[in-house]
């Protein structure tokens, strides 16, 4: 159990509204909180490296997760560009000048130019990773061909074992402990304003990989700071259907006998596909868990933060490339885990990323089969299809709660949501307004314990 830090006294829940922000404008850091406390925020670090961590760090707080915490004074400037940034206020699709004339479009999937299913051609790169490894074996091709200097990406984090953290690999080895999901809170983008600085002024460049959020945070930067586009080569995602809470992580703990405290290291998936989940406690116990012991045997069990459950872009709508799993319905079976080497459906959205894995197959890194159709990721991803179609109305539900909603734009949530009955769109955007009504949504305001 973490200690409780004195200096939090308990708080009831706090919710603002839109008519109380107009008649009693909120504070910087007020604005900050809000979005943490209307549950939008993913944790994905990007304030922290706007406003600099003497003024707002991600910090472990009550609910088990990260996030930001004001440490120091902040001004309506900074917030504003928090706003404008932020993956859970601004989400948007690939950037237009990016979208080619002869790429194709469909409304779920979005822009595409190529799908096919891929896999890493090193038997050991792909069996280490998620799936078949083609998003290790693409930074594997960058550095080892010096098309970049190196990989920002995530790797299991040193200080909590279950969480991820921001990870720059620069040689096969460091992008080799990376492989594999971090299916916990991950920081990516904590110190990007720092690691763009350090390419601009050495002239380096280097290859992105991340949730479709740290994707949108990213680009979101792009538009305001030109040594994004300049230092970042390629934008590579994993298709995402959201992250397990902390909360649900320990239950899960419990149930095994491993008490949060004890726990060593967490491999959540990788070795195989999906692979085992493997936990390692202080003391030398190794416990083995089957990936569907893990997750649940059907969607409707996973436990995802809410933030996810309104995800307006779980496909990675903004990368050059978008990585997902293959099994039919979303799941993979009991039966079919054992000799499942892994393959990747791919999704290829830019010129640019189309041409990396090309030359990533010539250069034999990359493996490709056969091509793939959007309807073919409907039946590996019904849950990605499903929340795509539900967003729209979601938003709306949420919007008449007062509660934060982020702009999108070329994520063609409305069209889908218009493809929808009305019976459909009124019980999600009832489903949602209850949910912020009820304070479901809500997240304390931010109190560390570490
Ligand atoms: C939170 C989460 C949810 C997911 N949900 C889905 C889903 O709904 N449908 C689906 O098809 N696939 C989902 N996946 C993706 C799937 O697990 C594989 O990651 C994907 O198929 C890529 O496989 P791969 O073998 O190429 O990955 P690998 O070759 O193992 O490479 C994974 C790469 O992703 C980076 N990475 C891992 N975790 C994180 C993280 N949390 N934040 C930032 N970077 C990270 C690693 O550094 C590594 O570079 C999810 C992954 C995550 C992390």
């Amino acid at each position: 159990m973490h200690p409780k830090n004195p200096a939090c006294s308990p708080q009831p829940k706090k919710r603002h509204h839109y008519l109380q922000e107009l008649q009693q404008p909120l504070q910087p850091e007020e604005r900050l909180y809000r979005v943490v406390t209307d549950g939008m925020c993913i944790g994905c670090g990007l304030c922290q490296s706007i406003a600099g961590p003497e003024k707002i760090q991600m910090r472990l707080v009550e609910n088990l997760t990260q996030r930001p915490v004001a440490t120091g004074s902040l001004d309506g400037e900074t917030v504003d560009r928090i706003y404008r940034t932020c993956p859970g206020t601004r989400i948007e699709g690939l950037p237009e000048e990016q979208i080619e004339a002869d790429s194709h479009s469909d409304r779920i999937w979005g822009v595409w130019r190529q799908l096919a299913l891929v896999w890493a051609a090193e038997p050991q790169v792909r069996y280490r990773s998620s799936t078949g490894g083609v998003l290790t074996a693409l930074a594997l091709y960058l550095l080892e061909q010096k098309e970049v200097d190196f990989i920002l990406h995530a790797k299991s984090s040193r200080q909590y074992p279950a969480f991820g953290q921001h990870a720059i690999s620069r040689t096969r080895a460091d992008v080799l402990v990376a492989a594999g999901s971090r299916y916990g809170p991950t920081a990516t983008l904590a110190d990007i304003l720092g690691i763009l600085e350090q390419a601009e002024t050495s002239g380096e460049t280097f290859a992105f990989i991340g949730t479709p959020c740290d994707v949108t945070g990213l680009r979101n930067l792009a538009t305001e700071d030109p040594r994004v586009d300049a230092c970042c080569r390629y934008r590579l995602a994993m298709v995402c259907g959201g992250f397990m809470t902390p909360v649900a992580l320990r239950r899960f703990l419990a149930e095994i006998g491993v008490e949060w405290g004890e726990l060593q290291s967490l491999r959540y998936r990788g070795y195989g596909c999906p692979g085992p989940t493997r936990i390692e406690t202080r003391d030398g116990q190794v416990i083995e868990k089957n990936y569907l012991d893990f997750w649940g045997d059907n969607e409707a069990a996973w436990q995802l933060p809410f933030r996810c459950k309104v995800c307006a872009d779980g496909i990675g709508d903004a990368a050059d490339v978008a990585a997902a799993d293959t099994w039919d319905g979303g799941s993979p079976t009991r039966e079919g885990q054992a000799d499942d080497p892994g393959q990747n459906a791919v999704i290829l959205r830019s010129r640019r990323g189309q041409a990396l894995l090309e030359k990533a197959e010539a250069a034999g890194y990359i493996v490709t089969g056969s091509a793939l159709t959007p309807r073919d990721l409907d039946r590996f991803q019904p849950h990605q299809v499903a929340k795509k179609k539900a967003v729209w109305a979601r938003f709306v539900g949420m919007r008449n709660a007062n509660c934060i909603v982020p702009e999108v734009a070329r994520l063609r949530l409305k069209p889908l949501a218009r493809a929808q009955s009305v019976a459909e769109n009124l019980r999600e955007a009832r489903g949602a307004r209850e949910r912020c009504r009820k304070q479901r949504n809500q997240e304390d305001l931010p109190c560390p314990i570490d």
